[in-house]
């Protein structure tokens, strides 16, 4: 057996047109453009690249854009009132907090002042606390689980009465997209780091979400046969090129395997250090002076690779369907927060 392999681009790529035709429309009839503005707080590396997907996608489909970056040492008091801000911005139909934030920053305590009107992230426990009742409706779902839902619907995978499992119980993927299944009337098995038998409970699973963080960690002989599987991971894996070498961080003592960036250096590569050669310094992208000259420096870089939760080559030989990482869950998620965005444009002039 071969699985067929689910196609989120194509899906994401249709509601990014839907979006984008209502867009317009709202414009046209109402004289309305959706906006969406993001907070990103420091400069993790993973949530820049998140972000600015955001910001691509927003203008793709014609939604306004407010991006809004905060340094690390921001107090909470300030993001506070930046979300306080946005929420009284006729402008802003959706705010979005990049997690995570930093560590002195409480993360409940701002997902909890953004207006439940504006919450297109639909972390707001006002709206999760409903996806977890019965016969309630939240005004904004979490995106990625929505995606994932959708993932399963527009191939017709019935839901109804199947075995599901979870893997992993995150308030932003594994709890809700197992409450979204559980309203689907699924029979759900939420599982986590403390799950004693993953392997032998996973090949139970009519349909598996695998929601967990570590590379690769459901093999084929964890999968029922023609199941169902739906791959949330995004784990960055570093693949060892002949001239990997050990650099240490001048001002840090910190070491990191990598390269010098050479011209036939090409593929999917990513800068993780620099290196002064008339100083001799070498600074790790995340501890690079602010002042500092890029031009004057060598990139230090390390050959990379995406896989998710899924050993993706395993599970086609088992898996009925079968999303891939990346081009699975990943794109849903950006097109569900587009949606959610154009959708909350149009209940607060409806
Ligand atoms: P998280 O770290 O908040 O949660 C991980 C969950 O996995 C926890 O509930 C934990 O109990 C469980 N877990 C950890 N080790 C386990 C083990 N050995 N066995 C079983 N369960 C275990 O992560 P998250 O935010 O839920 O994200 C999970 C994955 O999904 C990550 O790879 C993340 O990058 C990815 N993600 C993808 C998208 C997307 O758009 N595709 C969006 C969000 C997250």
């Amino acid at each position: 057996m071969t699985a067929i392999v689910i196609d989120g681009v194509d899906i994401a790529g249709k509601i990014r047109k839907t979006v984008s035709n209502g867009v317009k429309q709202l414009a046209h009839h109402n004289g309305i453009r959706p906006g969406l503005a993001t907070i990103l707080v420091g400069n993790n590396f993973a949530s820049e690249a998140y972000v600015n997907s955001k910001r691509k996608a927003c203008d793709e489909v014609g939604i306004e854009y407010f991006g809004h970056n905060l340094p690390d040492d921001v107090s909470e008091i300030e993001l506070y009132e930046l979300v306080n801000e946005l929420n009284f911005d006729s402008r802003v139909h959706g705010i979005l907090v990049q997690l995570p934030l930093p560590d002195h920053i409480n993360s409940e305590k701002i997902l909890e002042a953004i207006n439940i009107n504006k919450d297109v992230d639909g972390f707001h426990p006002n709206n999760i606390g409903k996806l977890g009742m019965k016969n309630r409706t939240p005004l904004f779902v979490p995106c990625t689980p929505s995606g994932c839902m959708m993932l399963l619907e527009e191939n017709s995978i019935n839901i109804s009465g199947s075995k599901t499992v979870v893997l992993g119980r995150s308030n932003i993927v594994g709890l809700p997209v197992g409450m979204l299944l559980l309203n689907k009337d699924a029979t759900v098995t939420f599982c986590h780091s403390k799950t004693k038998d993953l392997p032998n409970i996973c090949r139970e699973a009519d349909i598996l979400i695998a929601a967990v963080g570590i590379p690769e960690i459901v093999k084929g002989d964890w999968i029922k046969p023609g199941s169902s599987v739906i791959d949330v991971g995004i784990n960055n894996t570093w693949i060892s090129h002949d001239d990997d070498r050990e650099f240490t961080c001048s001002s840090s003592e910190k070491t990191f395997i990598a390269h010098y960036q050479s011209l036939s250096d090409k593929g999917n590569r990513r800068i993780i250090g620099y290196l002064c050669e008339n100083s001799g310094d070498v600074y790790s992208s995340e501890n690079l002076p602010k002042d500092i000259d890029k031009n004057g420096l060598v990139k230090l870089v390390r050959k990379n690779k995406l896989v998710g939760d899924v050993h993706f080559d395993e599970a086609k030989l088992v898996a009925g369907y079968l999303t891939p990482v990346p081009g699975g869950v990943g794109p849903m998620t950006i097109a569900v927060l587009l949606q959610n965005t154009y959708n909350s444009a149009k209940l607060m002039y409806s």
